[in-house]
């Protein structure tokens, strides 16, 4: 397997991307980014507060929005101007086409995105309370848990040497690491954001060269509360580099070199729901344009701190025009 050294990641030729991505609706500035995850339709009722079980509560406002945190990542990315493709599976029933239409207008390839005609895409009915802004979720993975590692080899043309591969765990592991160990055939960089937290196999770990995830994900899957700890956990566990996010704080780097704590950027926080998705998306387009991992960390939180201070999540994603100017 061929491992990868990020700082000479290959510059881009941009004619050769284009002929692969149908959907450029947008002009292209970065490197390549291939999000292997979920799309959803998110569905989100406010009300004052949370019903209680058994209760009917009259809501103050309903509000459908694409979602999944594949999907969120994918857009985080092609805002900043990444060339992005997307392998997923979406059921037509009800909203495919309207998923699909949405990645469409964000310019991401989704010409890997398995159409299932008889099938439900992921839902995800969202309740938030405008009193302490607590929510609660069900959510329903549809087509999203039909995603196989057939569905993925069949993106084999969209794996590329010097690319990002990107991934969270809303879609099964055997369709993830089929998608890492094509990457890593083929030279490309992998990134496993291990959200929603889950045990993920030592024979994944051991094929990401980057492991992101937050500190309530990171505690649930080491048992260790401190930061540091579960960072150095997790490290030990297989992958090459590992970023713990801290919310606010910033984020945790762990590599074999050491524990390095990273400052976010303060900022008057109004919605921090998808944070790490803006984070991960970020930091991938990042590293596909060949920036070194610390700056491409920088970029993803100055991206997410951009995002949190504004409401909604991939509406909230901002464009490289609105990130400070070291970032253009
Ligand atoms: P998640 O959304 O998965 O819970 P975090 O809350 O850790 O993840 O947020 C991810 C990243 O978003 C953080 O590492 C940080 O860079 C940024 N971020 C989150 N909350 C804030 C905040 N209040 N101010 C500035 N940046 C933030």
């Amino acid at each position: 397997m061929t491992s990868v050294d990020l700082k000479l990641a290959a510059p881009l030729d941009r004619a050769a991307n284009a002929a692969g991505a149908p959907h450029a609706a947008q002009a292209v500035t970065g490197g390549r980014v291939l999000v292997i995850g979920s799309l959803n339709m998110d569905m989100v009722a406010h009300a004052t507060r949370l019903p209680m079980p058994g209760e009917t509560l009259q809501g103050e406002r309903f509000v459908m929005a694409p979602g999944g945190k594949g999907a969120n990542q994918a857009v985080a990315a092609a805002r900043l101007g990444a060339q992005v493709a997307f392998v997923s599976r979406v059921g037509m029933q009800e909203y495919g086409a309207a998923l699909l239409q949405a990645l469409s207008a964000e310019g991401i390839d989704h010409g890997a995105v398995v159409q299932d005609p008889a099938a439900l895409p992921g839902i995800a009915v969202i309740m938030v309370a405008r009193e302490g802004g607590e929510n609660s979720i069900v959510y329903v993975p549809g087509s999203n848990a039909a995603l196989t590692a057939e569905d993925v080899a069949n993106a084999a043309p969209r794996f590329s040497v010097g690319s990002v591969v990107v991934a969270q765990l809303e879609v099964p592991v055997p369709a993830i690491q089929q998608a890492f160990e094509m990457a890593r055939a083929v030279g490309a960089c992998t990134v496993l954001n291990a959200a929603p937290a889950m045990a993920v196999p030592p024979a994944l770990l051991a094929l990401c060269d980057w492991l992101i995830l937050n500190e309530t994900e990171a505690a649930q899957l080491t048992g260790l509360a401190a930061p540091e700890a579960a960072a150095q956990a997790l490290l030990n566990s297989g992958p090459k580099q590992v970023l713990l996010t801290l919310g606010a704080q910033g984020v945790l780097l762990a590599s074999a070199a050491r524990l390095r704590p990273l400052s976010a950027p303060r900022v008057h926080a109004v919605d921090t729901v998808g944070a790490g998705d803006t984070f991960v998306g970020a930091f991938a387009c990042g590293l596909a344009e060949g920036r070194a991992p610390l700056d491409a960390v920088r970029l993803g939180m100055a991206a997410a701190a951009l995002a949190v201070s504004r409401p909604g999540v991939q509406q909230a994603m901002p464009r490289r025009d609105e990130l400070p100017v070291e970032f253009s």
